[in-house]
Order: structure tokens, then C-alpha cells, then sequence
């Protein structure tokens, strides 16, 4: 028995033959008790009226009043709670899709079944349903401490906040070329915090410099040390595009960076694309300003954000950073693969290092090696780690090259 015979199940499925055919297969598995519909609306009357409401539901996709789409939407929107099964002939990425339509509704998805619907799949996804039942109360993630805004001011005024450094390793060599500063805060007592837990909050009150800042100096002067041990790298710094408004800023940035000892070929400034530029006048003129003094520049996250396109014509980036979104798992997903193979492509033609960021394994790495990628970062390469740290861990790799 593979489930409790006293579950309830529900059928929608517009097409009879198929349909009964699959109460048959639950009945056959021990479920007295399958429901029948044969649309989205009708599923959703039975579900109202039922003595008993199903907690899983079967659910075909291409059915007449109400598709099931809008229904999964219901689903949701009702915080129903069921778990559905999808039944669709349709091919694997709109199933893919759908799969992330449901999530994003709030829907728990135990699976999708490729018609013609097979017994051995059937149990596999109800299975599923009985360990996720089974399962102890999932452990959710601590929600993220808020802090607010004076709190952050005092801890960047305490110069609390520092640099993490993740490695950056060219694809052809293994070496380490470059790496890239990524802002904590050593929390007094709350311990390493994230930066999502204080970006958005500085960047809302306009007030992401004082950060920034304390960013470059120390990152600058990491970069300094390391540098005389002997390792020839390029730091990387993320700017906010918010900061970018202010024309003053790149004359305050060379001036941090070469008041550090660094020369500013040495670093590389991000920037993500992902809040489009509503002030373009002045971030052209301060991105411009920083490449001319040598600043690398960077495009972050690409292929999230707006007028990707667009601004790569009017902004001199030197560096192209395909977001993890396409990365992590590229090596099996067929759509994530051909974004990264046109990115690199687009890289290419513009004379742009091509930087993966995300690769958590081997058959990723391999693979990005293969399209022709520049440079890699990624916990398959290396967290994010603190300074003295990574300079040990630039030793290591070098003695085992
Ligand atoms: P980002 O600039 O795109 O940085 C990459 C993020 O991906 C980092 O998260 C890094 O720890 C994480 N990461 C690296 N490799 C992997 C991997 O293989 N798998 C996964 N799942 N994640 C990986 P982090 O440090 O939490 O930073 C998040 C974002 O916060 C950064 O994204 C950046 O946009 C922003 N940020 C960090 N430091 C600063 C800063 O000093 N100033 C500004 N304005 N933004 C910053
Ligand atoms: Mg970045
Ligand atoms: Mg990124």
C-alpha cells in the first residue's frame, strides 16, 4: 500500500477515456476515494462542495472553461494547500514552465506526468507525496535579522562591515586571476551577516557610498598585499546603480583607490543591470571617467535586467558576468546552455572577458570550458573567503599547479 486508503484524490482531466483510466490505476493502488472532474471550474465546484477535500489533485493542463493554468492559480490563490500532479502531452519546457508558474503561485508540485500516464510514474510521484507527508516539518531558514537603517549607519561608521573575496580562476590555465569583494558585516552579535540583509536597506535611504567606500579602501588594500606576495590579481568591487547619479563619484573613487596604493588597472567595478538606469546622463559620464583612469568594468548579473542590449553599446564594459541563473545547472538544462553559449558568443564579438559566476560542479565547470568561457567563480571553485584566508588559499592552488 503505497498510500493511507483513506486520502482523497481528485481527477480533472477533460478527455473520459484518459480519465477513467486513471481513477481505475488510484483505485487499483487502494484509493477508494477519487473525485472526477472534467475542467478547471467543475474541479474547483467539487472541491468546494466535497465532504472531504482532496489533498492531491491530478490535473491535466489543456481542458475546455478553465485550463489548468487558471486552475493551479486558484489552487494558490485559495492557499488550498493541495499538492497537484500535472498530466500534459505538452513538451518538457513548457512543463518546465508551468512547474515554475505553479511555484510562483504558491502550489506544491509534486510532479509532472508525461501522457500516456504510466503506472511505475504514478506511484513514483504519490510516493513523493507520502515521504514529503512523512517528512518532519521541513526546516525553514531562520527568516533574515532586519536591521535598520541607523543600525547599518553605526556598523559602517564602526567600520564593522568588510570585504569576503571569492576567487576568480581563468578556465584555460586553473589560475587564480582575479577575485571579488563582497561586503559582510561582523555583526557585534548576530556573527558574518550577508548583504542582503543591508544593500537594499542603504540603497533605499540613498545611503550606499559610506559602504562603498569602506569597500574600496580595504578591498584596495587586500589586493595591495597580495600583490606583494607575489599573486597578480584584479580585484573586483560592486557599485550600486544609485551611486552612479552623483558625477562626483568617480574622481572620489580614484582618488580612494590610488590614496590605497593601487593602481586602478587593478580593479574592476560591477555593476548589475537589474534596476534600469533612469539617470543615464551622469552614469555614463562618471563609468566613462573611471575606464579612462583604467578602472575593468563590469556588467553583473547579465541577462536579469533591463536594455541588457542596449547598454552594452553605450557603456565601455571590458567584462561580462553571465548571472548564475543560467549557470548553476547548465551542463542539464538545454535552454540555460544555448543563453550561455549566446552570451559568451556576445562576449566574444565585443571583445569582452566572459566571467561565469555560479558554478557549484565539475560538469558545469566542464562545460563552460568547453563553450569557451574566460574566467569561472563559483563554490566549486571557491566560497567567498577572508582576506589572510584567501591568501592562503592562492598558495594552495599554486603549489598544486
Ligand atoms: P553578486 O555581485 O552577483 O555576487 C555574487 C553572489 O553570488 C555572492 O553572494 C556570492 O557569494 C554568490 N555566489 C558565488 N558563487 C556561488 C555559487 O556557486 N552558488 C551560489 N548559489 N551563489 C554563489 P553575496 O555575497 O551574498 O552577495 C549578493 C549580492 O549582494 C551581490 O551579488 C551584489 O549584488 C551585492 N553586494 C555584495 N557586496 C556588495 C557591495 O559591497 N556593494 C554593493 N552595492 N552590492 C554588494
Ligand atoms: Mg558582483
Ligand atoms: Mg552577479
Amino acid at each position: 500500500m503505497i498510500l493511507d486508503p483513506k486520502i482523497v484524490i481528485l481527477v480533472a482531466e477533460d478527455h473520459d477515456f484518459q480519465r477513467r483510466t486513471m481513477v481505475r490505476m488510484l483505485h487499483g493502488l487502494g484509493i477508494a476515494d477519487v473525485l472526477e472532474a472534467a475542467n478547471g471550474r467543475e474541479a474547483l465546484e467539487i472541491i468546494r462542495s466535497a465532504p472531504k477535500p482532496p489533498e492531491i489533485v491530478l490535473s491535466d493542463l489543456d481542458m475546455p472553461e478553465m485550463d489548468g493554468m487558471a486552475f493551479i492559480h486558484h489552487l494558490g490563490e485559495a492557499k488550498s494547500g493541495m499538492e497537484v500532479i500535472i498530466i500534459s502531452a505538452l513538451d518538457s519546457v513548457l512543463l518546465g514552465s508551468v512547474a515554475k508558474m505553479a511555484d510562483a503561485y504558491g502550489v506544491q508540485l509534486l510532479g509532472v506526468i508525461e501522457k500516456p500516464i504510466t503506472h511505475a510514474r504514478l506511484v513514483q510521484l504519490l510516493t513523493a507525496h507520502r515521504t514529503a507527508r512523512k517528512a518532519p516539518q521541513a526546516v525553514r531558514p531562520a527568516p533574515p535579522p532586519i536591521f535598520g537603517w541607523q543600525e547599518i549607519r553605526a556598523g559602517i561608521a564602526n567600520r564593522e562591515f568588510e570585504p569576503f573575496f571569492q576567487p576568480k580562476i581563468e578556465m584555460a590555465s586553473g589560475r587564480v586571476v582575479g577575485v571579488e569583494a563582497l561586503a559582510r558585516w561582523r555583526h557585534p552579535t548576530r556573527g558574518i551577516v550577508a548583504p542582503y540583509a543591508f544593500i537594499l536597506e542603504l540603497e533605499r535611504h540613498k545611503d550606499i557610498d559610506t559602504l562603498t567606500f569602506l569597500m574600496l579602501e580595504k578591498a584596495a588594500h587586500a589586493c595591495r598585499n597580495w600583490l606583494a606576495a607575489g599573486f597578480d590579481l584584479t580585484v573586483s568591487v560592486n557599485l550600486s546603480l544609485t551611486s552612479l547619479a552623483d558625477t562626483s563619484l568617480a574622481d572620489r573613487i580614484i582618488a580612494c583607490v590610488k590614496g590605497a596604493g593601487l593602481e586602478p588597472k587593478r580593479m574592476i567595478l560591477e555593476i548589475t543591470e537589474t534596476a534600469a538606469m533612469t539617470e543615464l546622463a551622469p552614469a555614463l559620464e562618471n563609468l566613462t571617467r573611471l575606464r579612462m583612469h583604467g578602472f575593468g568594468l563590469s556588467i553583473d548579473d547579465y541577462g536579469t535586467g533591463f536594455a541588457s542590449m542596449q547598454q552594452l553599446t553605450r557603456v565601455p564594459f571590458t567584462e561580462l558576468k553571465i548571472d548564475q541563473g543560467f549557470i548553476t545547472g547548465c551542463a542539464r538544462n538545454r535552454a540555460a546552455h544555448v543563453i550561455v553559449e549566446a552570451s559568451l558568443a556576445l562576449a566574444r564579438g565585443l571583445g569582452l572577458k566572459a566571467v561565469a559566476e555560479g558554478i557549484e560542479t565539475e560538469e558545469d565547470w566542464d562545460t563552460l570550458k568547453a563553450a569557451g568561457c574566460d574566467i569561472a567563480q563559483g563554490y566549486f571553485l571557491g566560497r567567498p573567503l577572508e582576506e589572510e584566508a584567501f591568501l592562503e588559499f592562492c598558495r594552495q592552488r599554486r603549489s598544486d599547479t
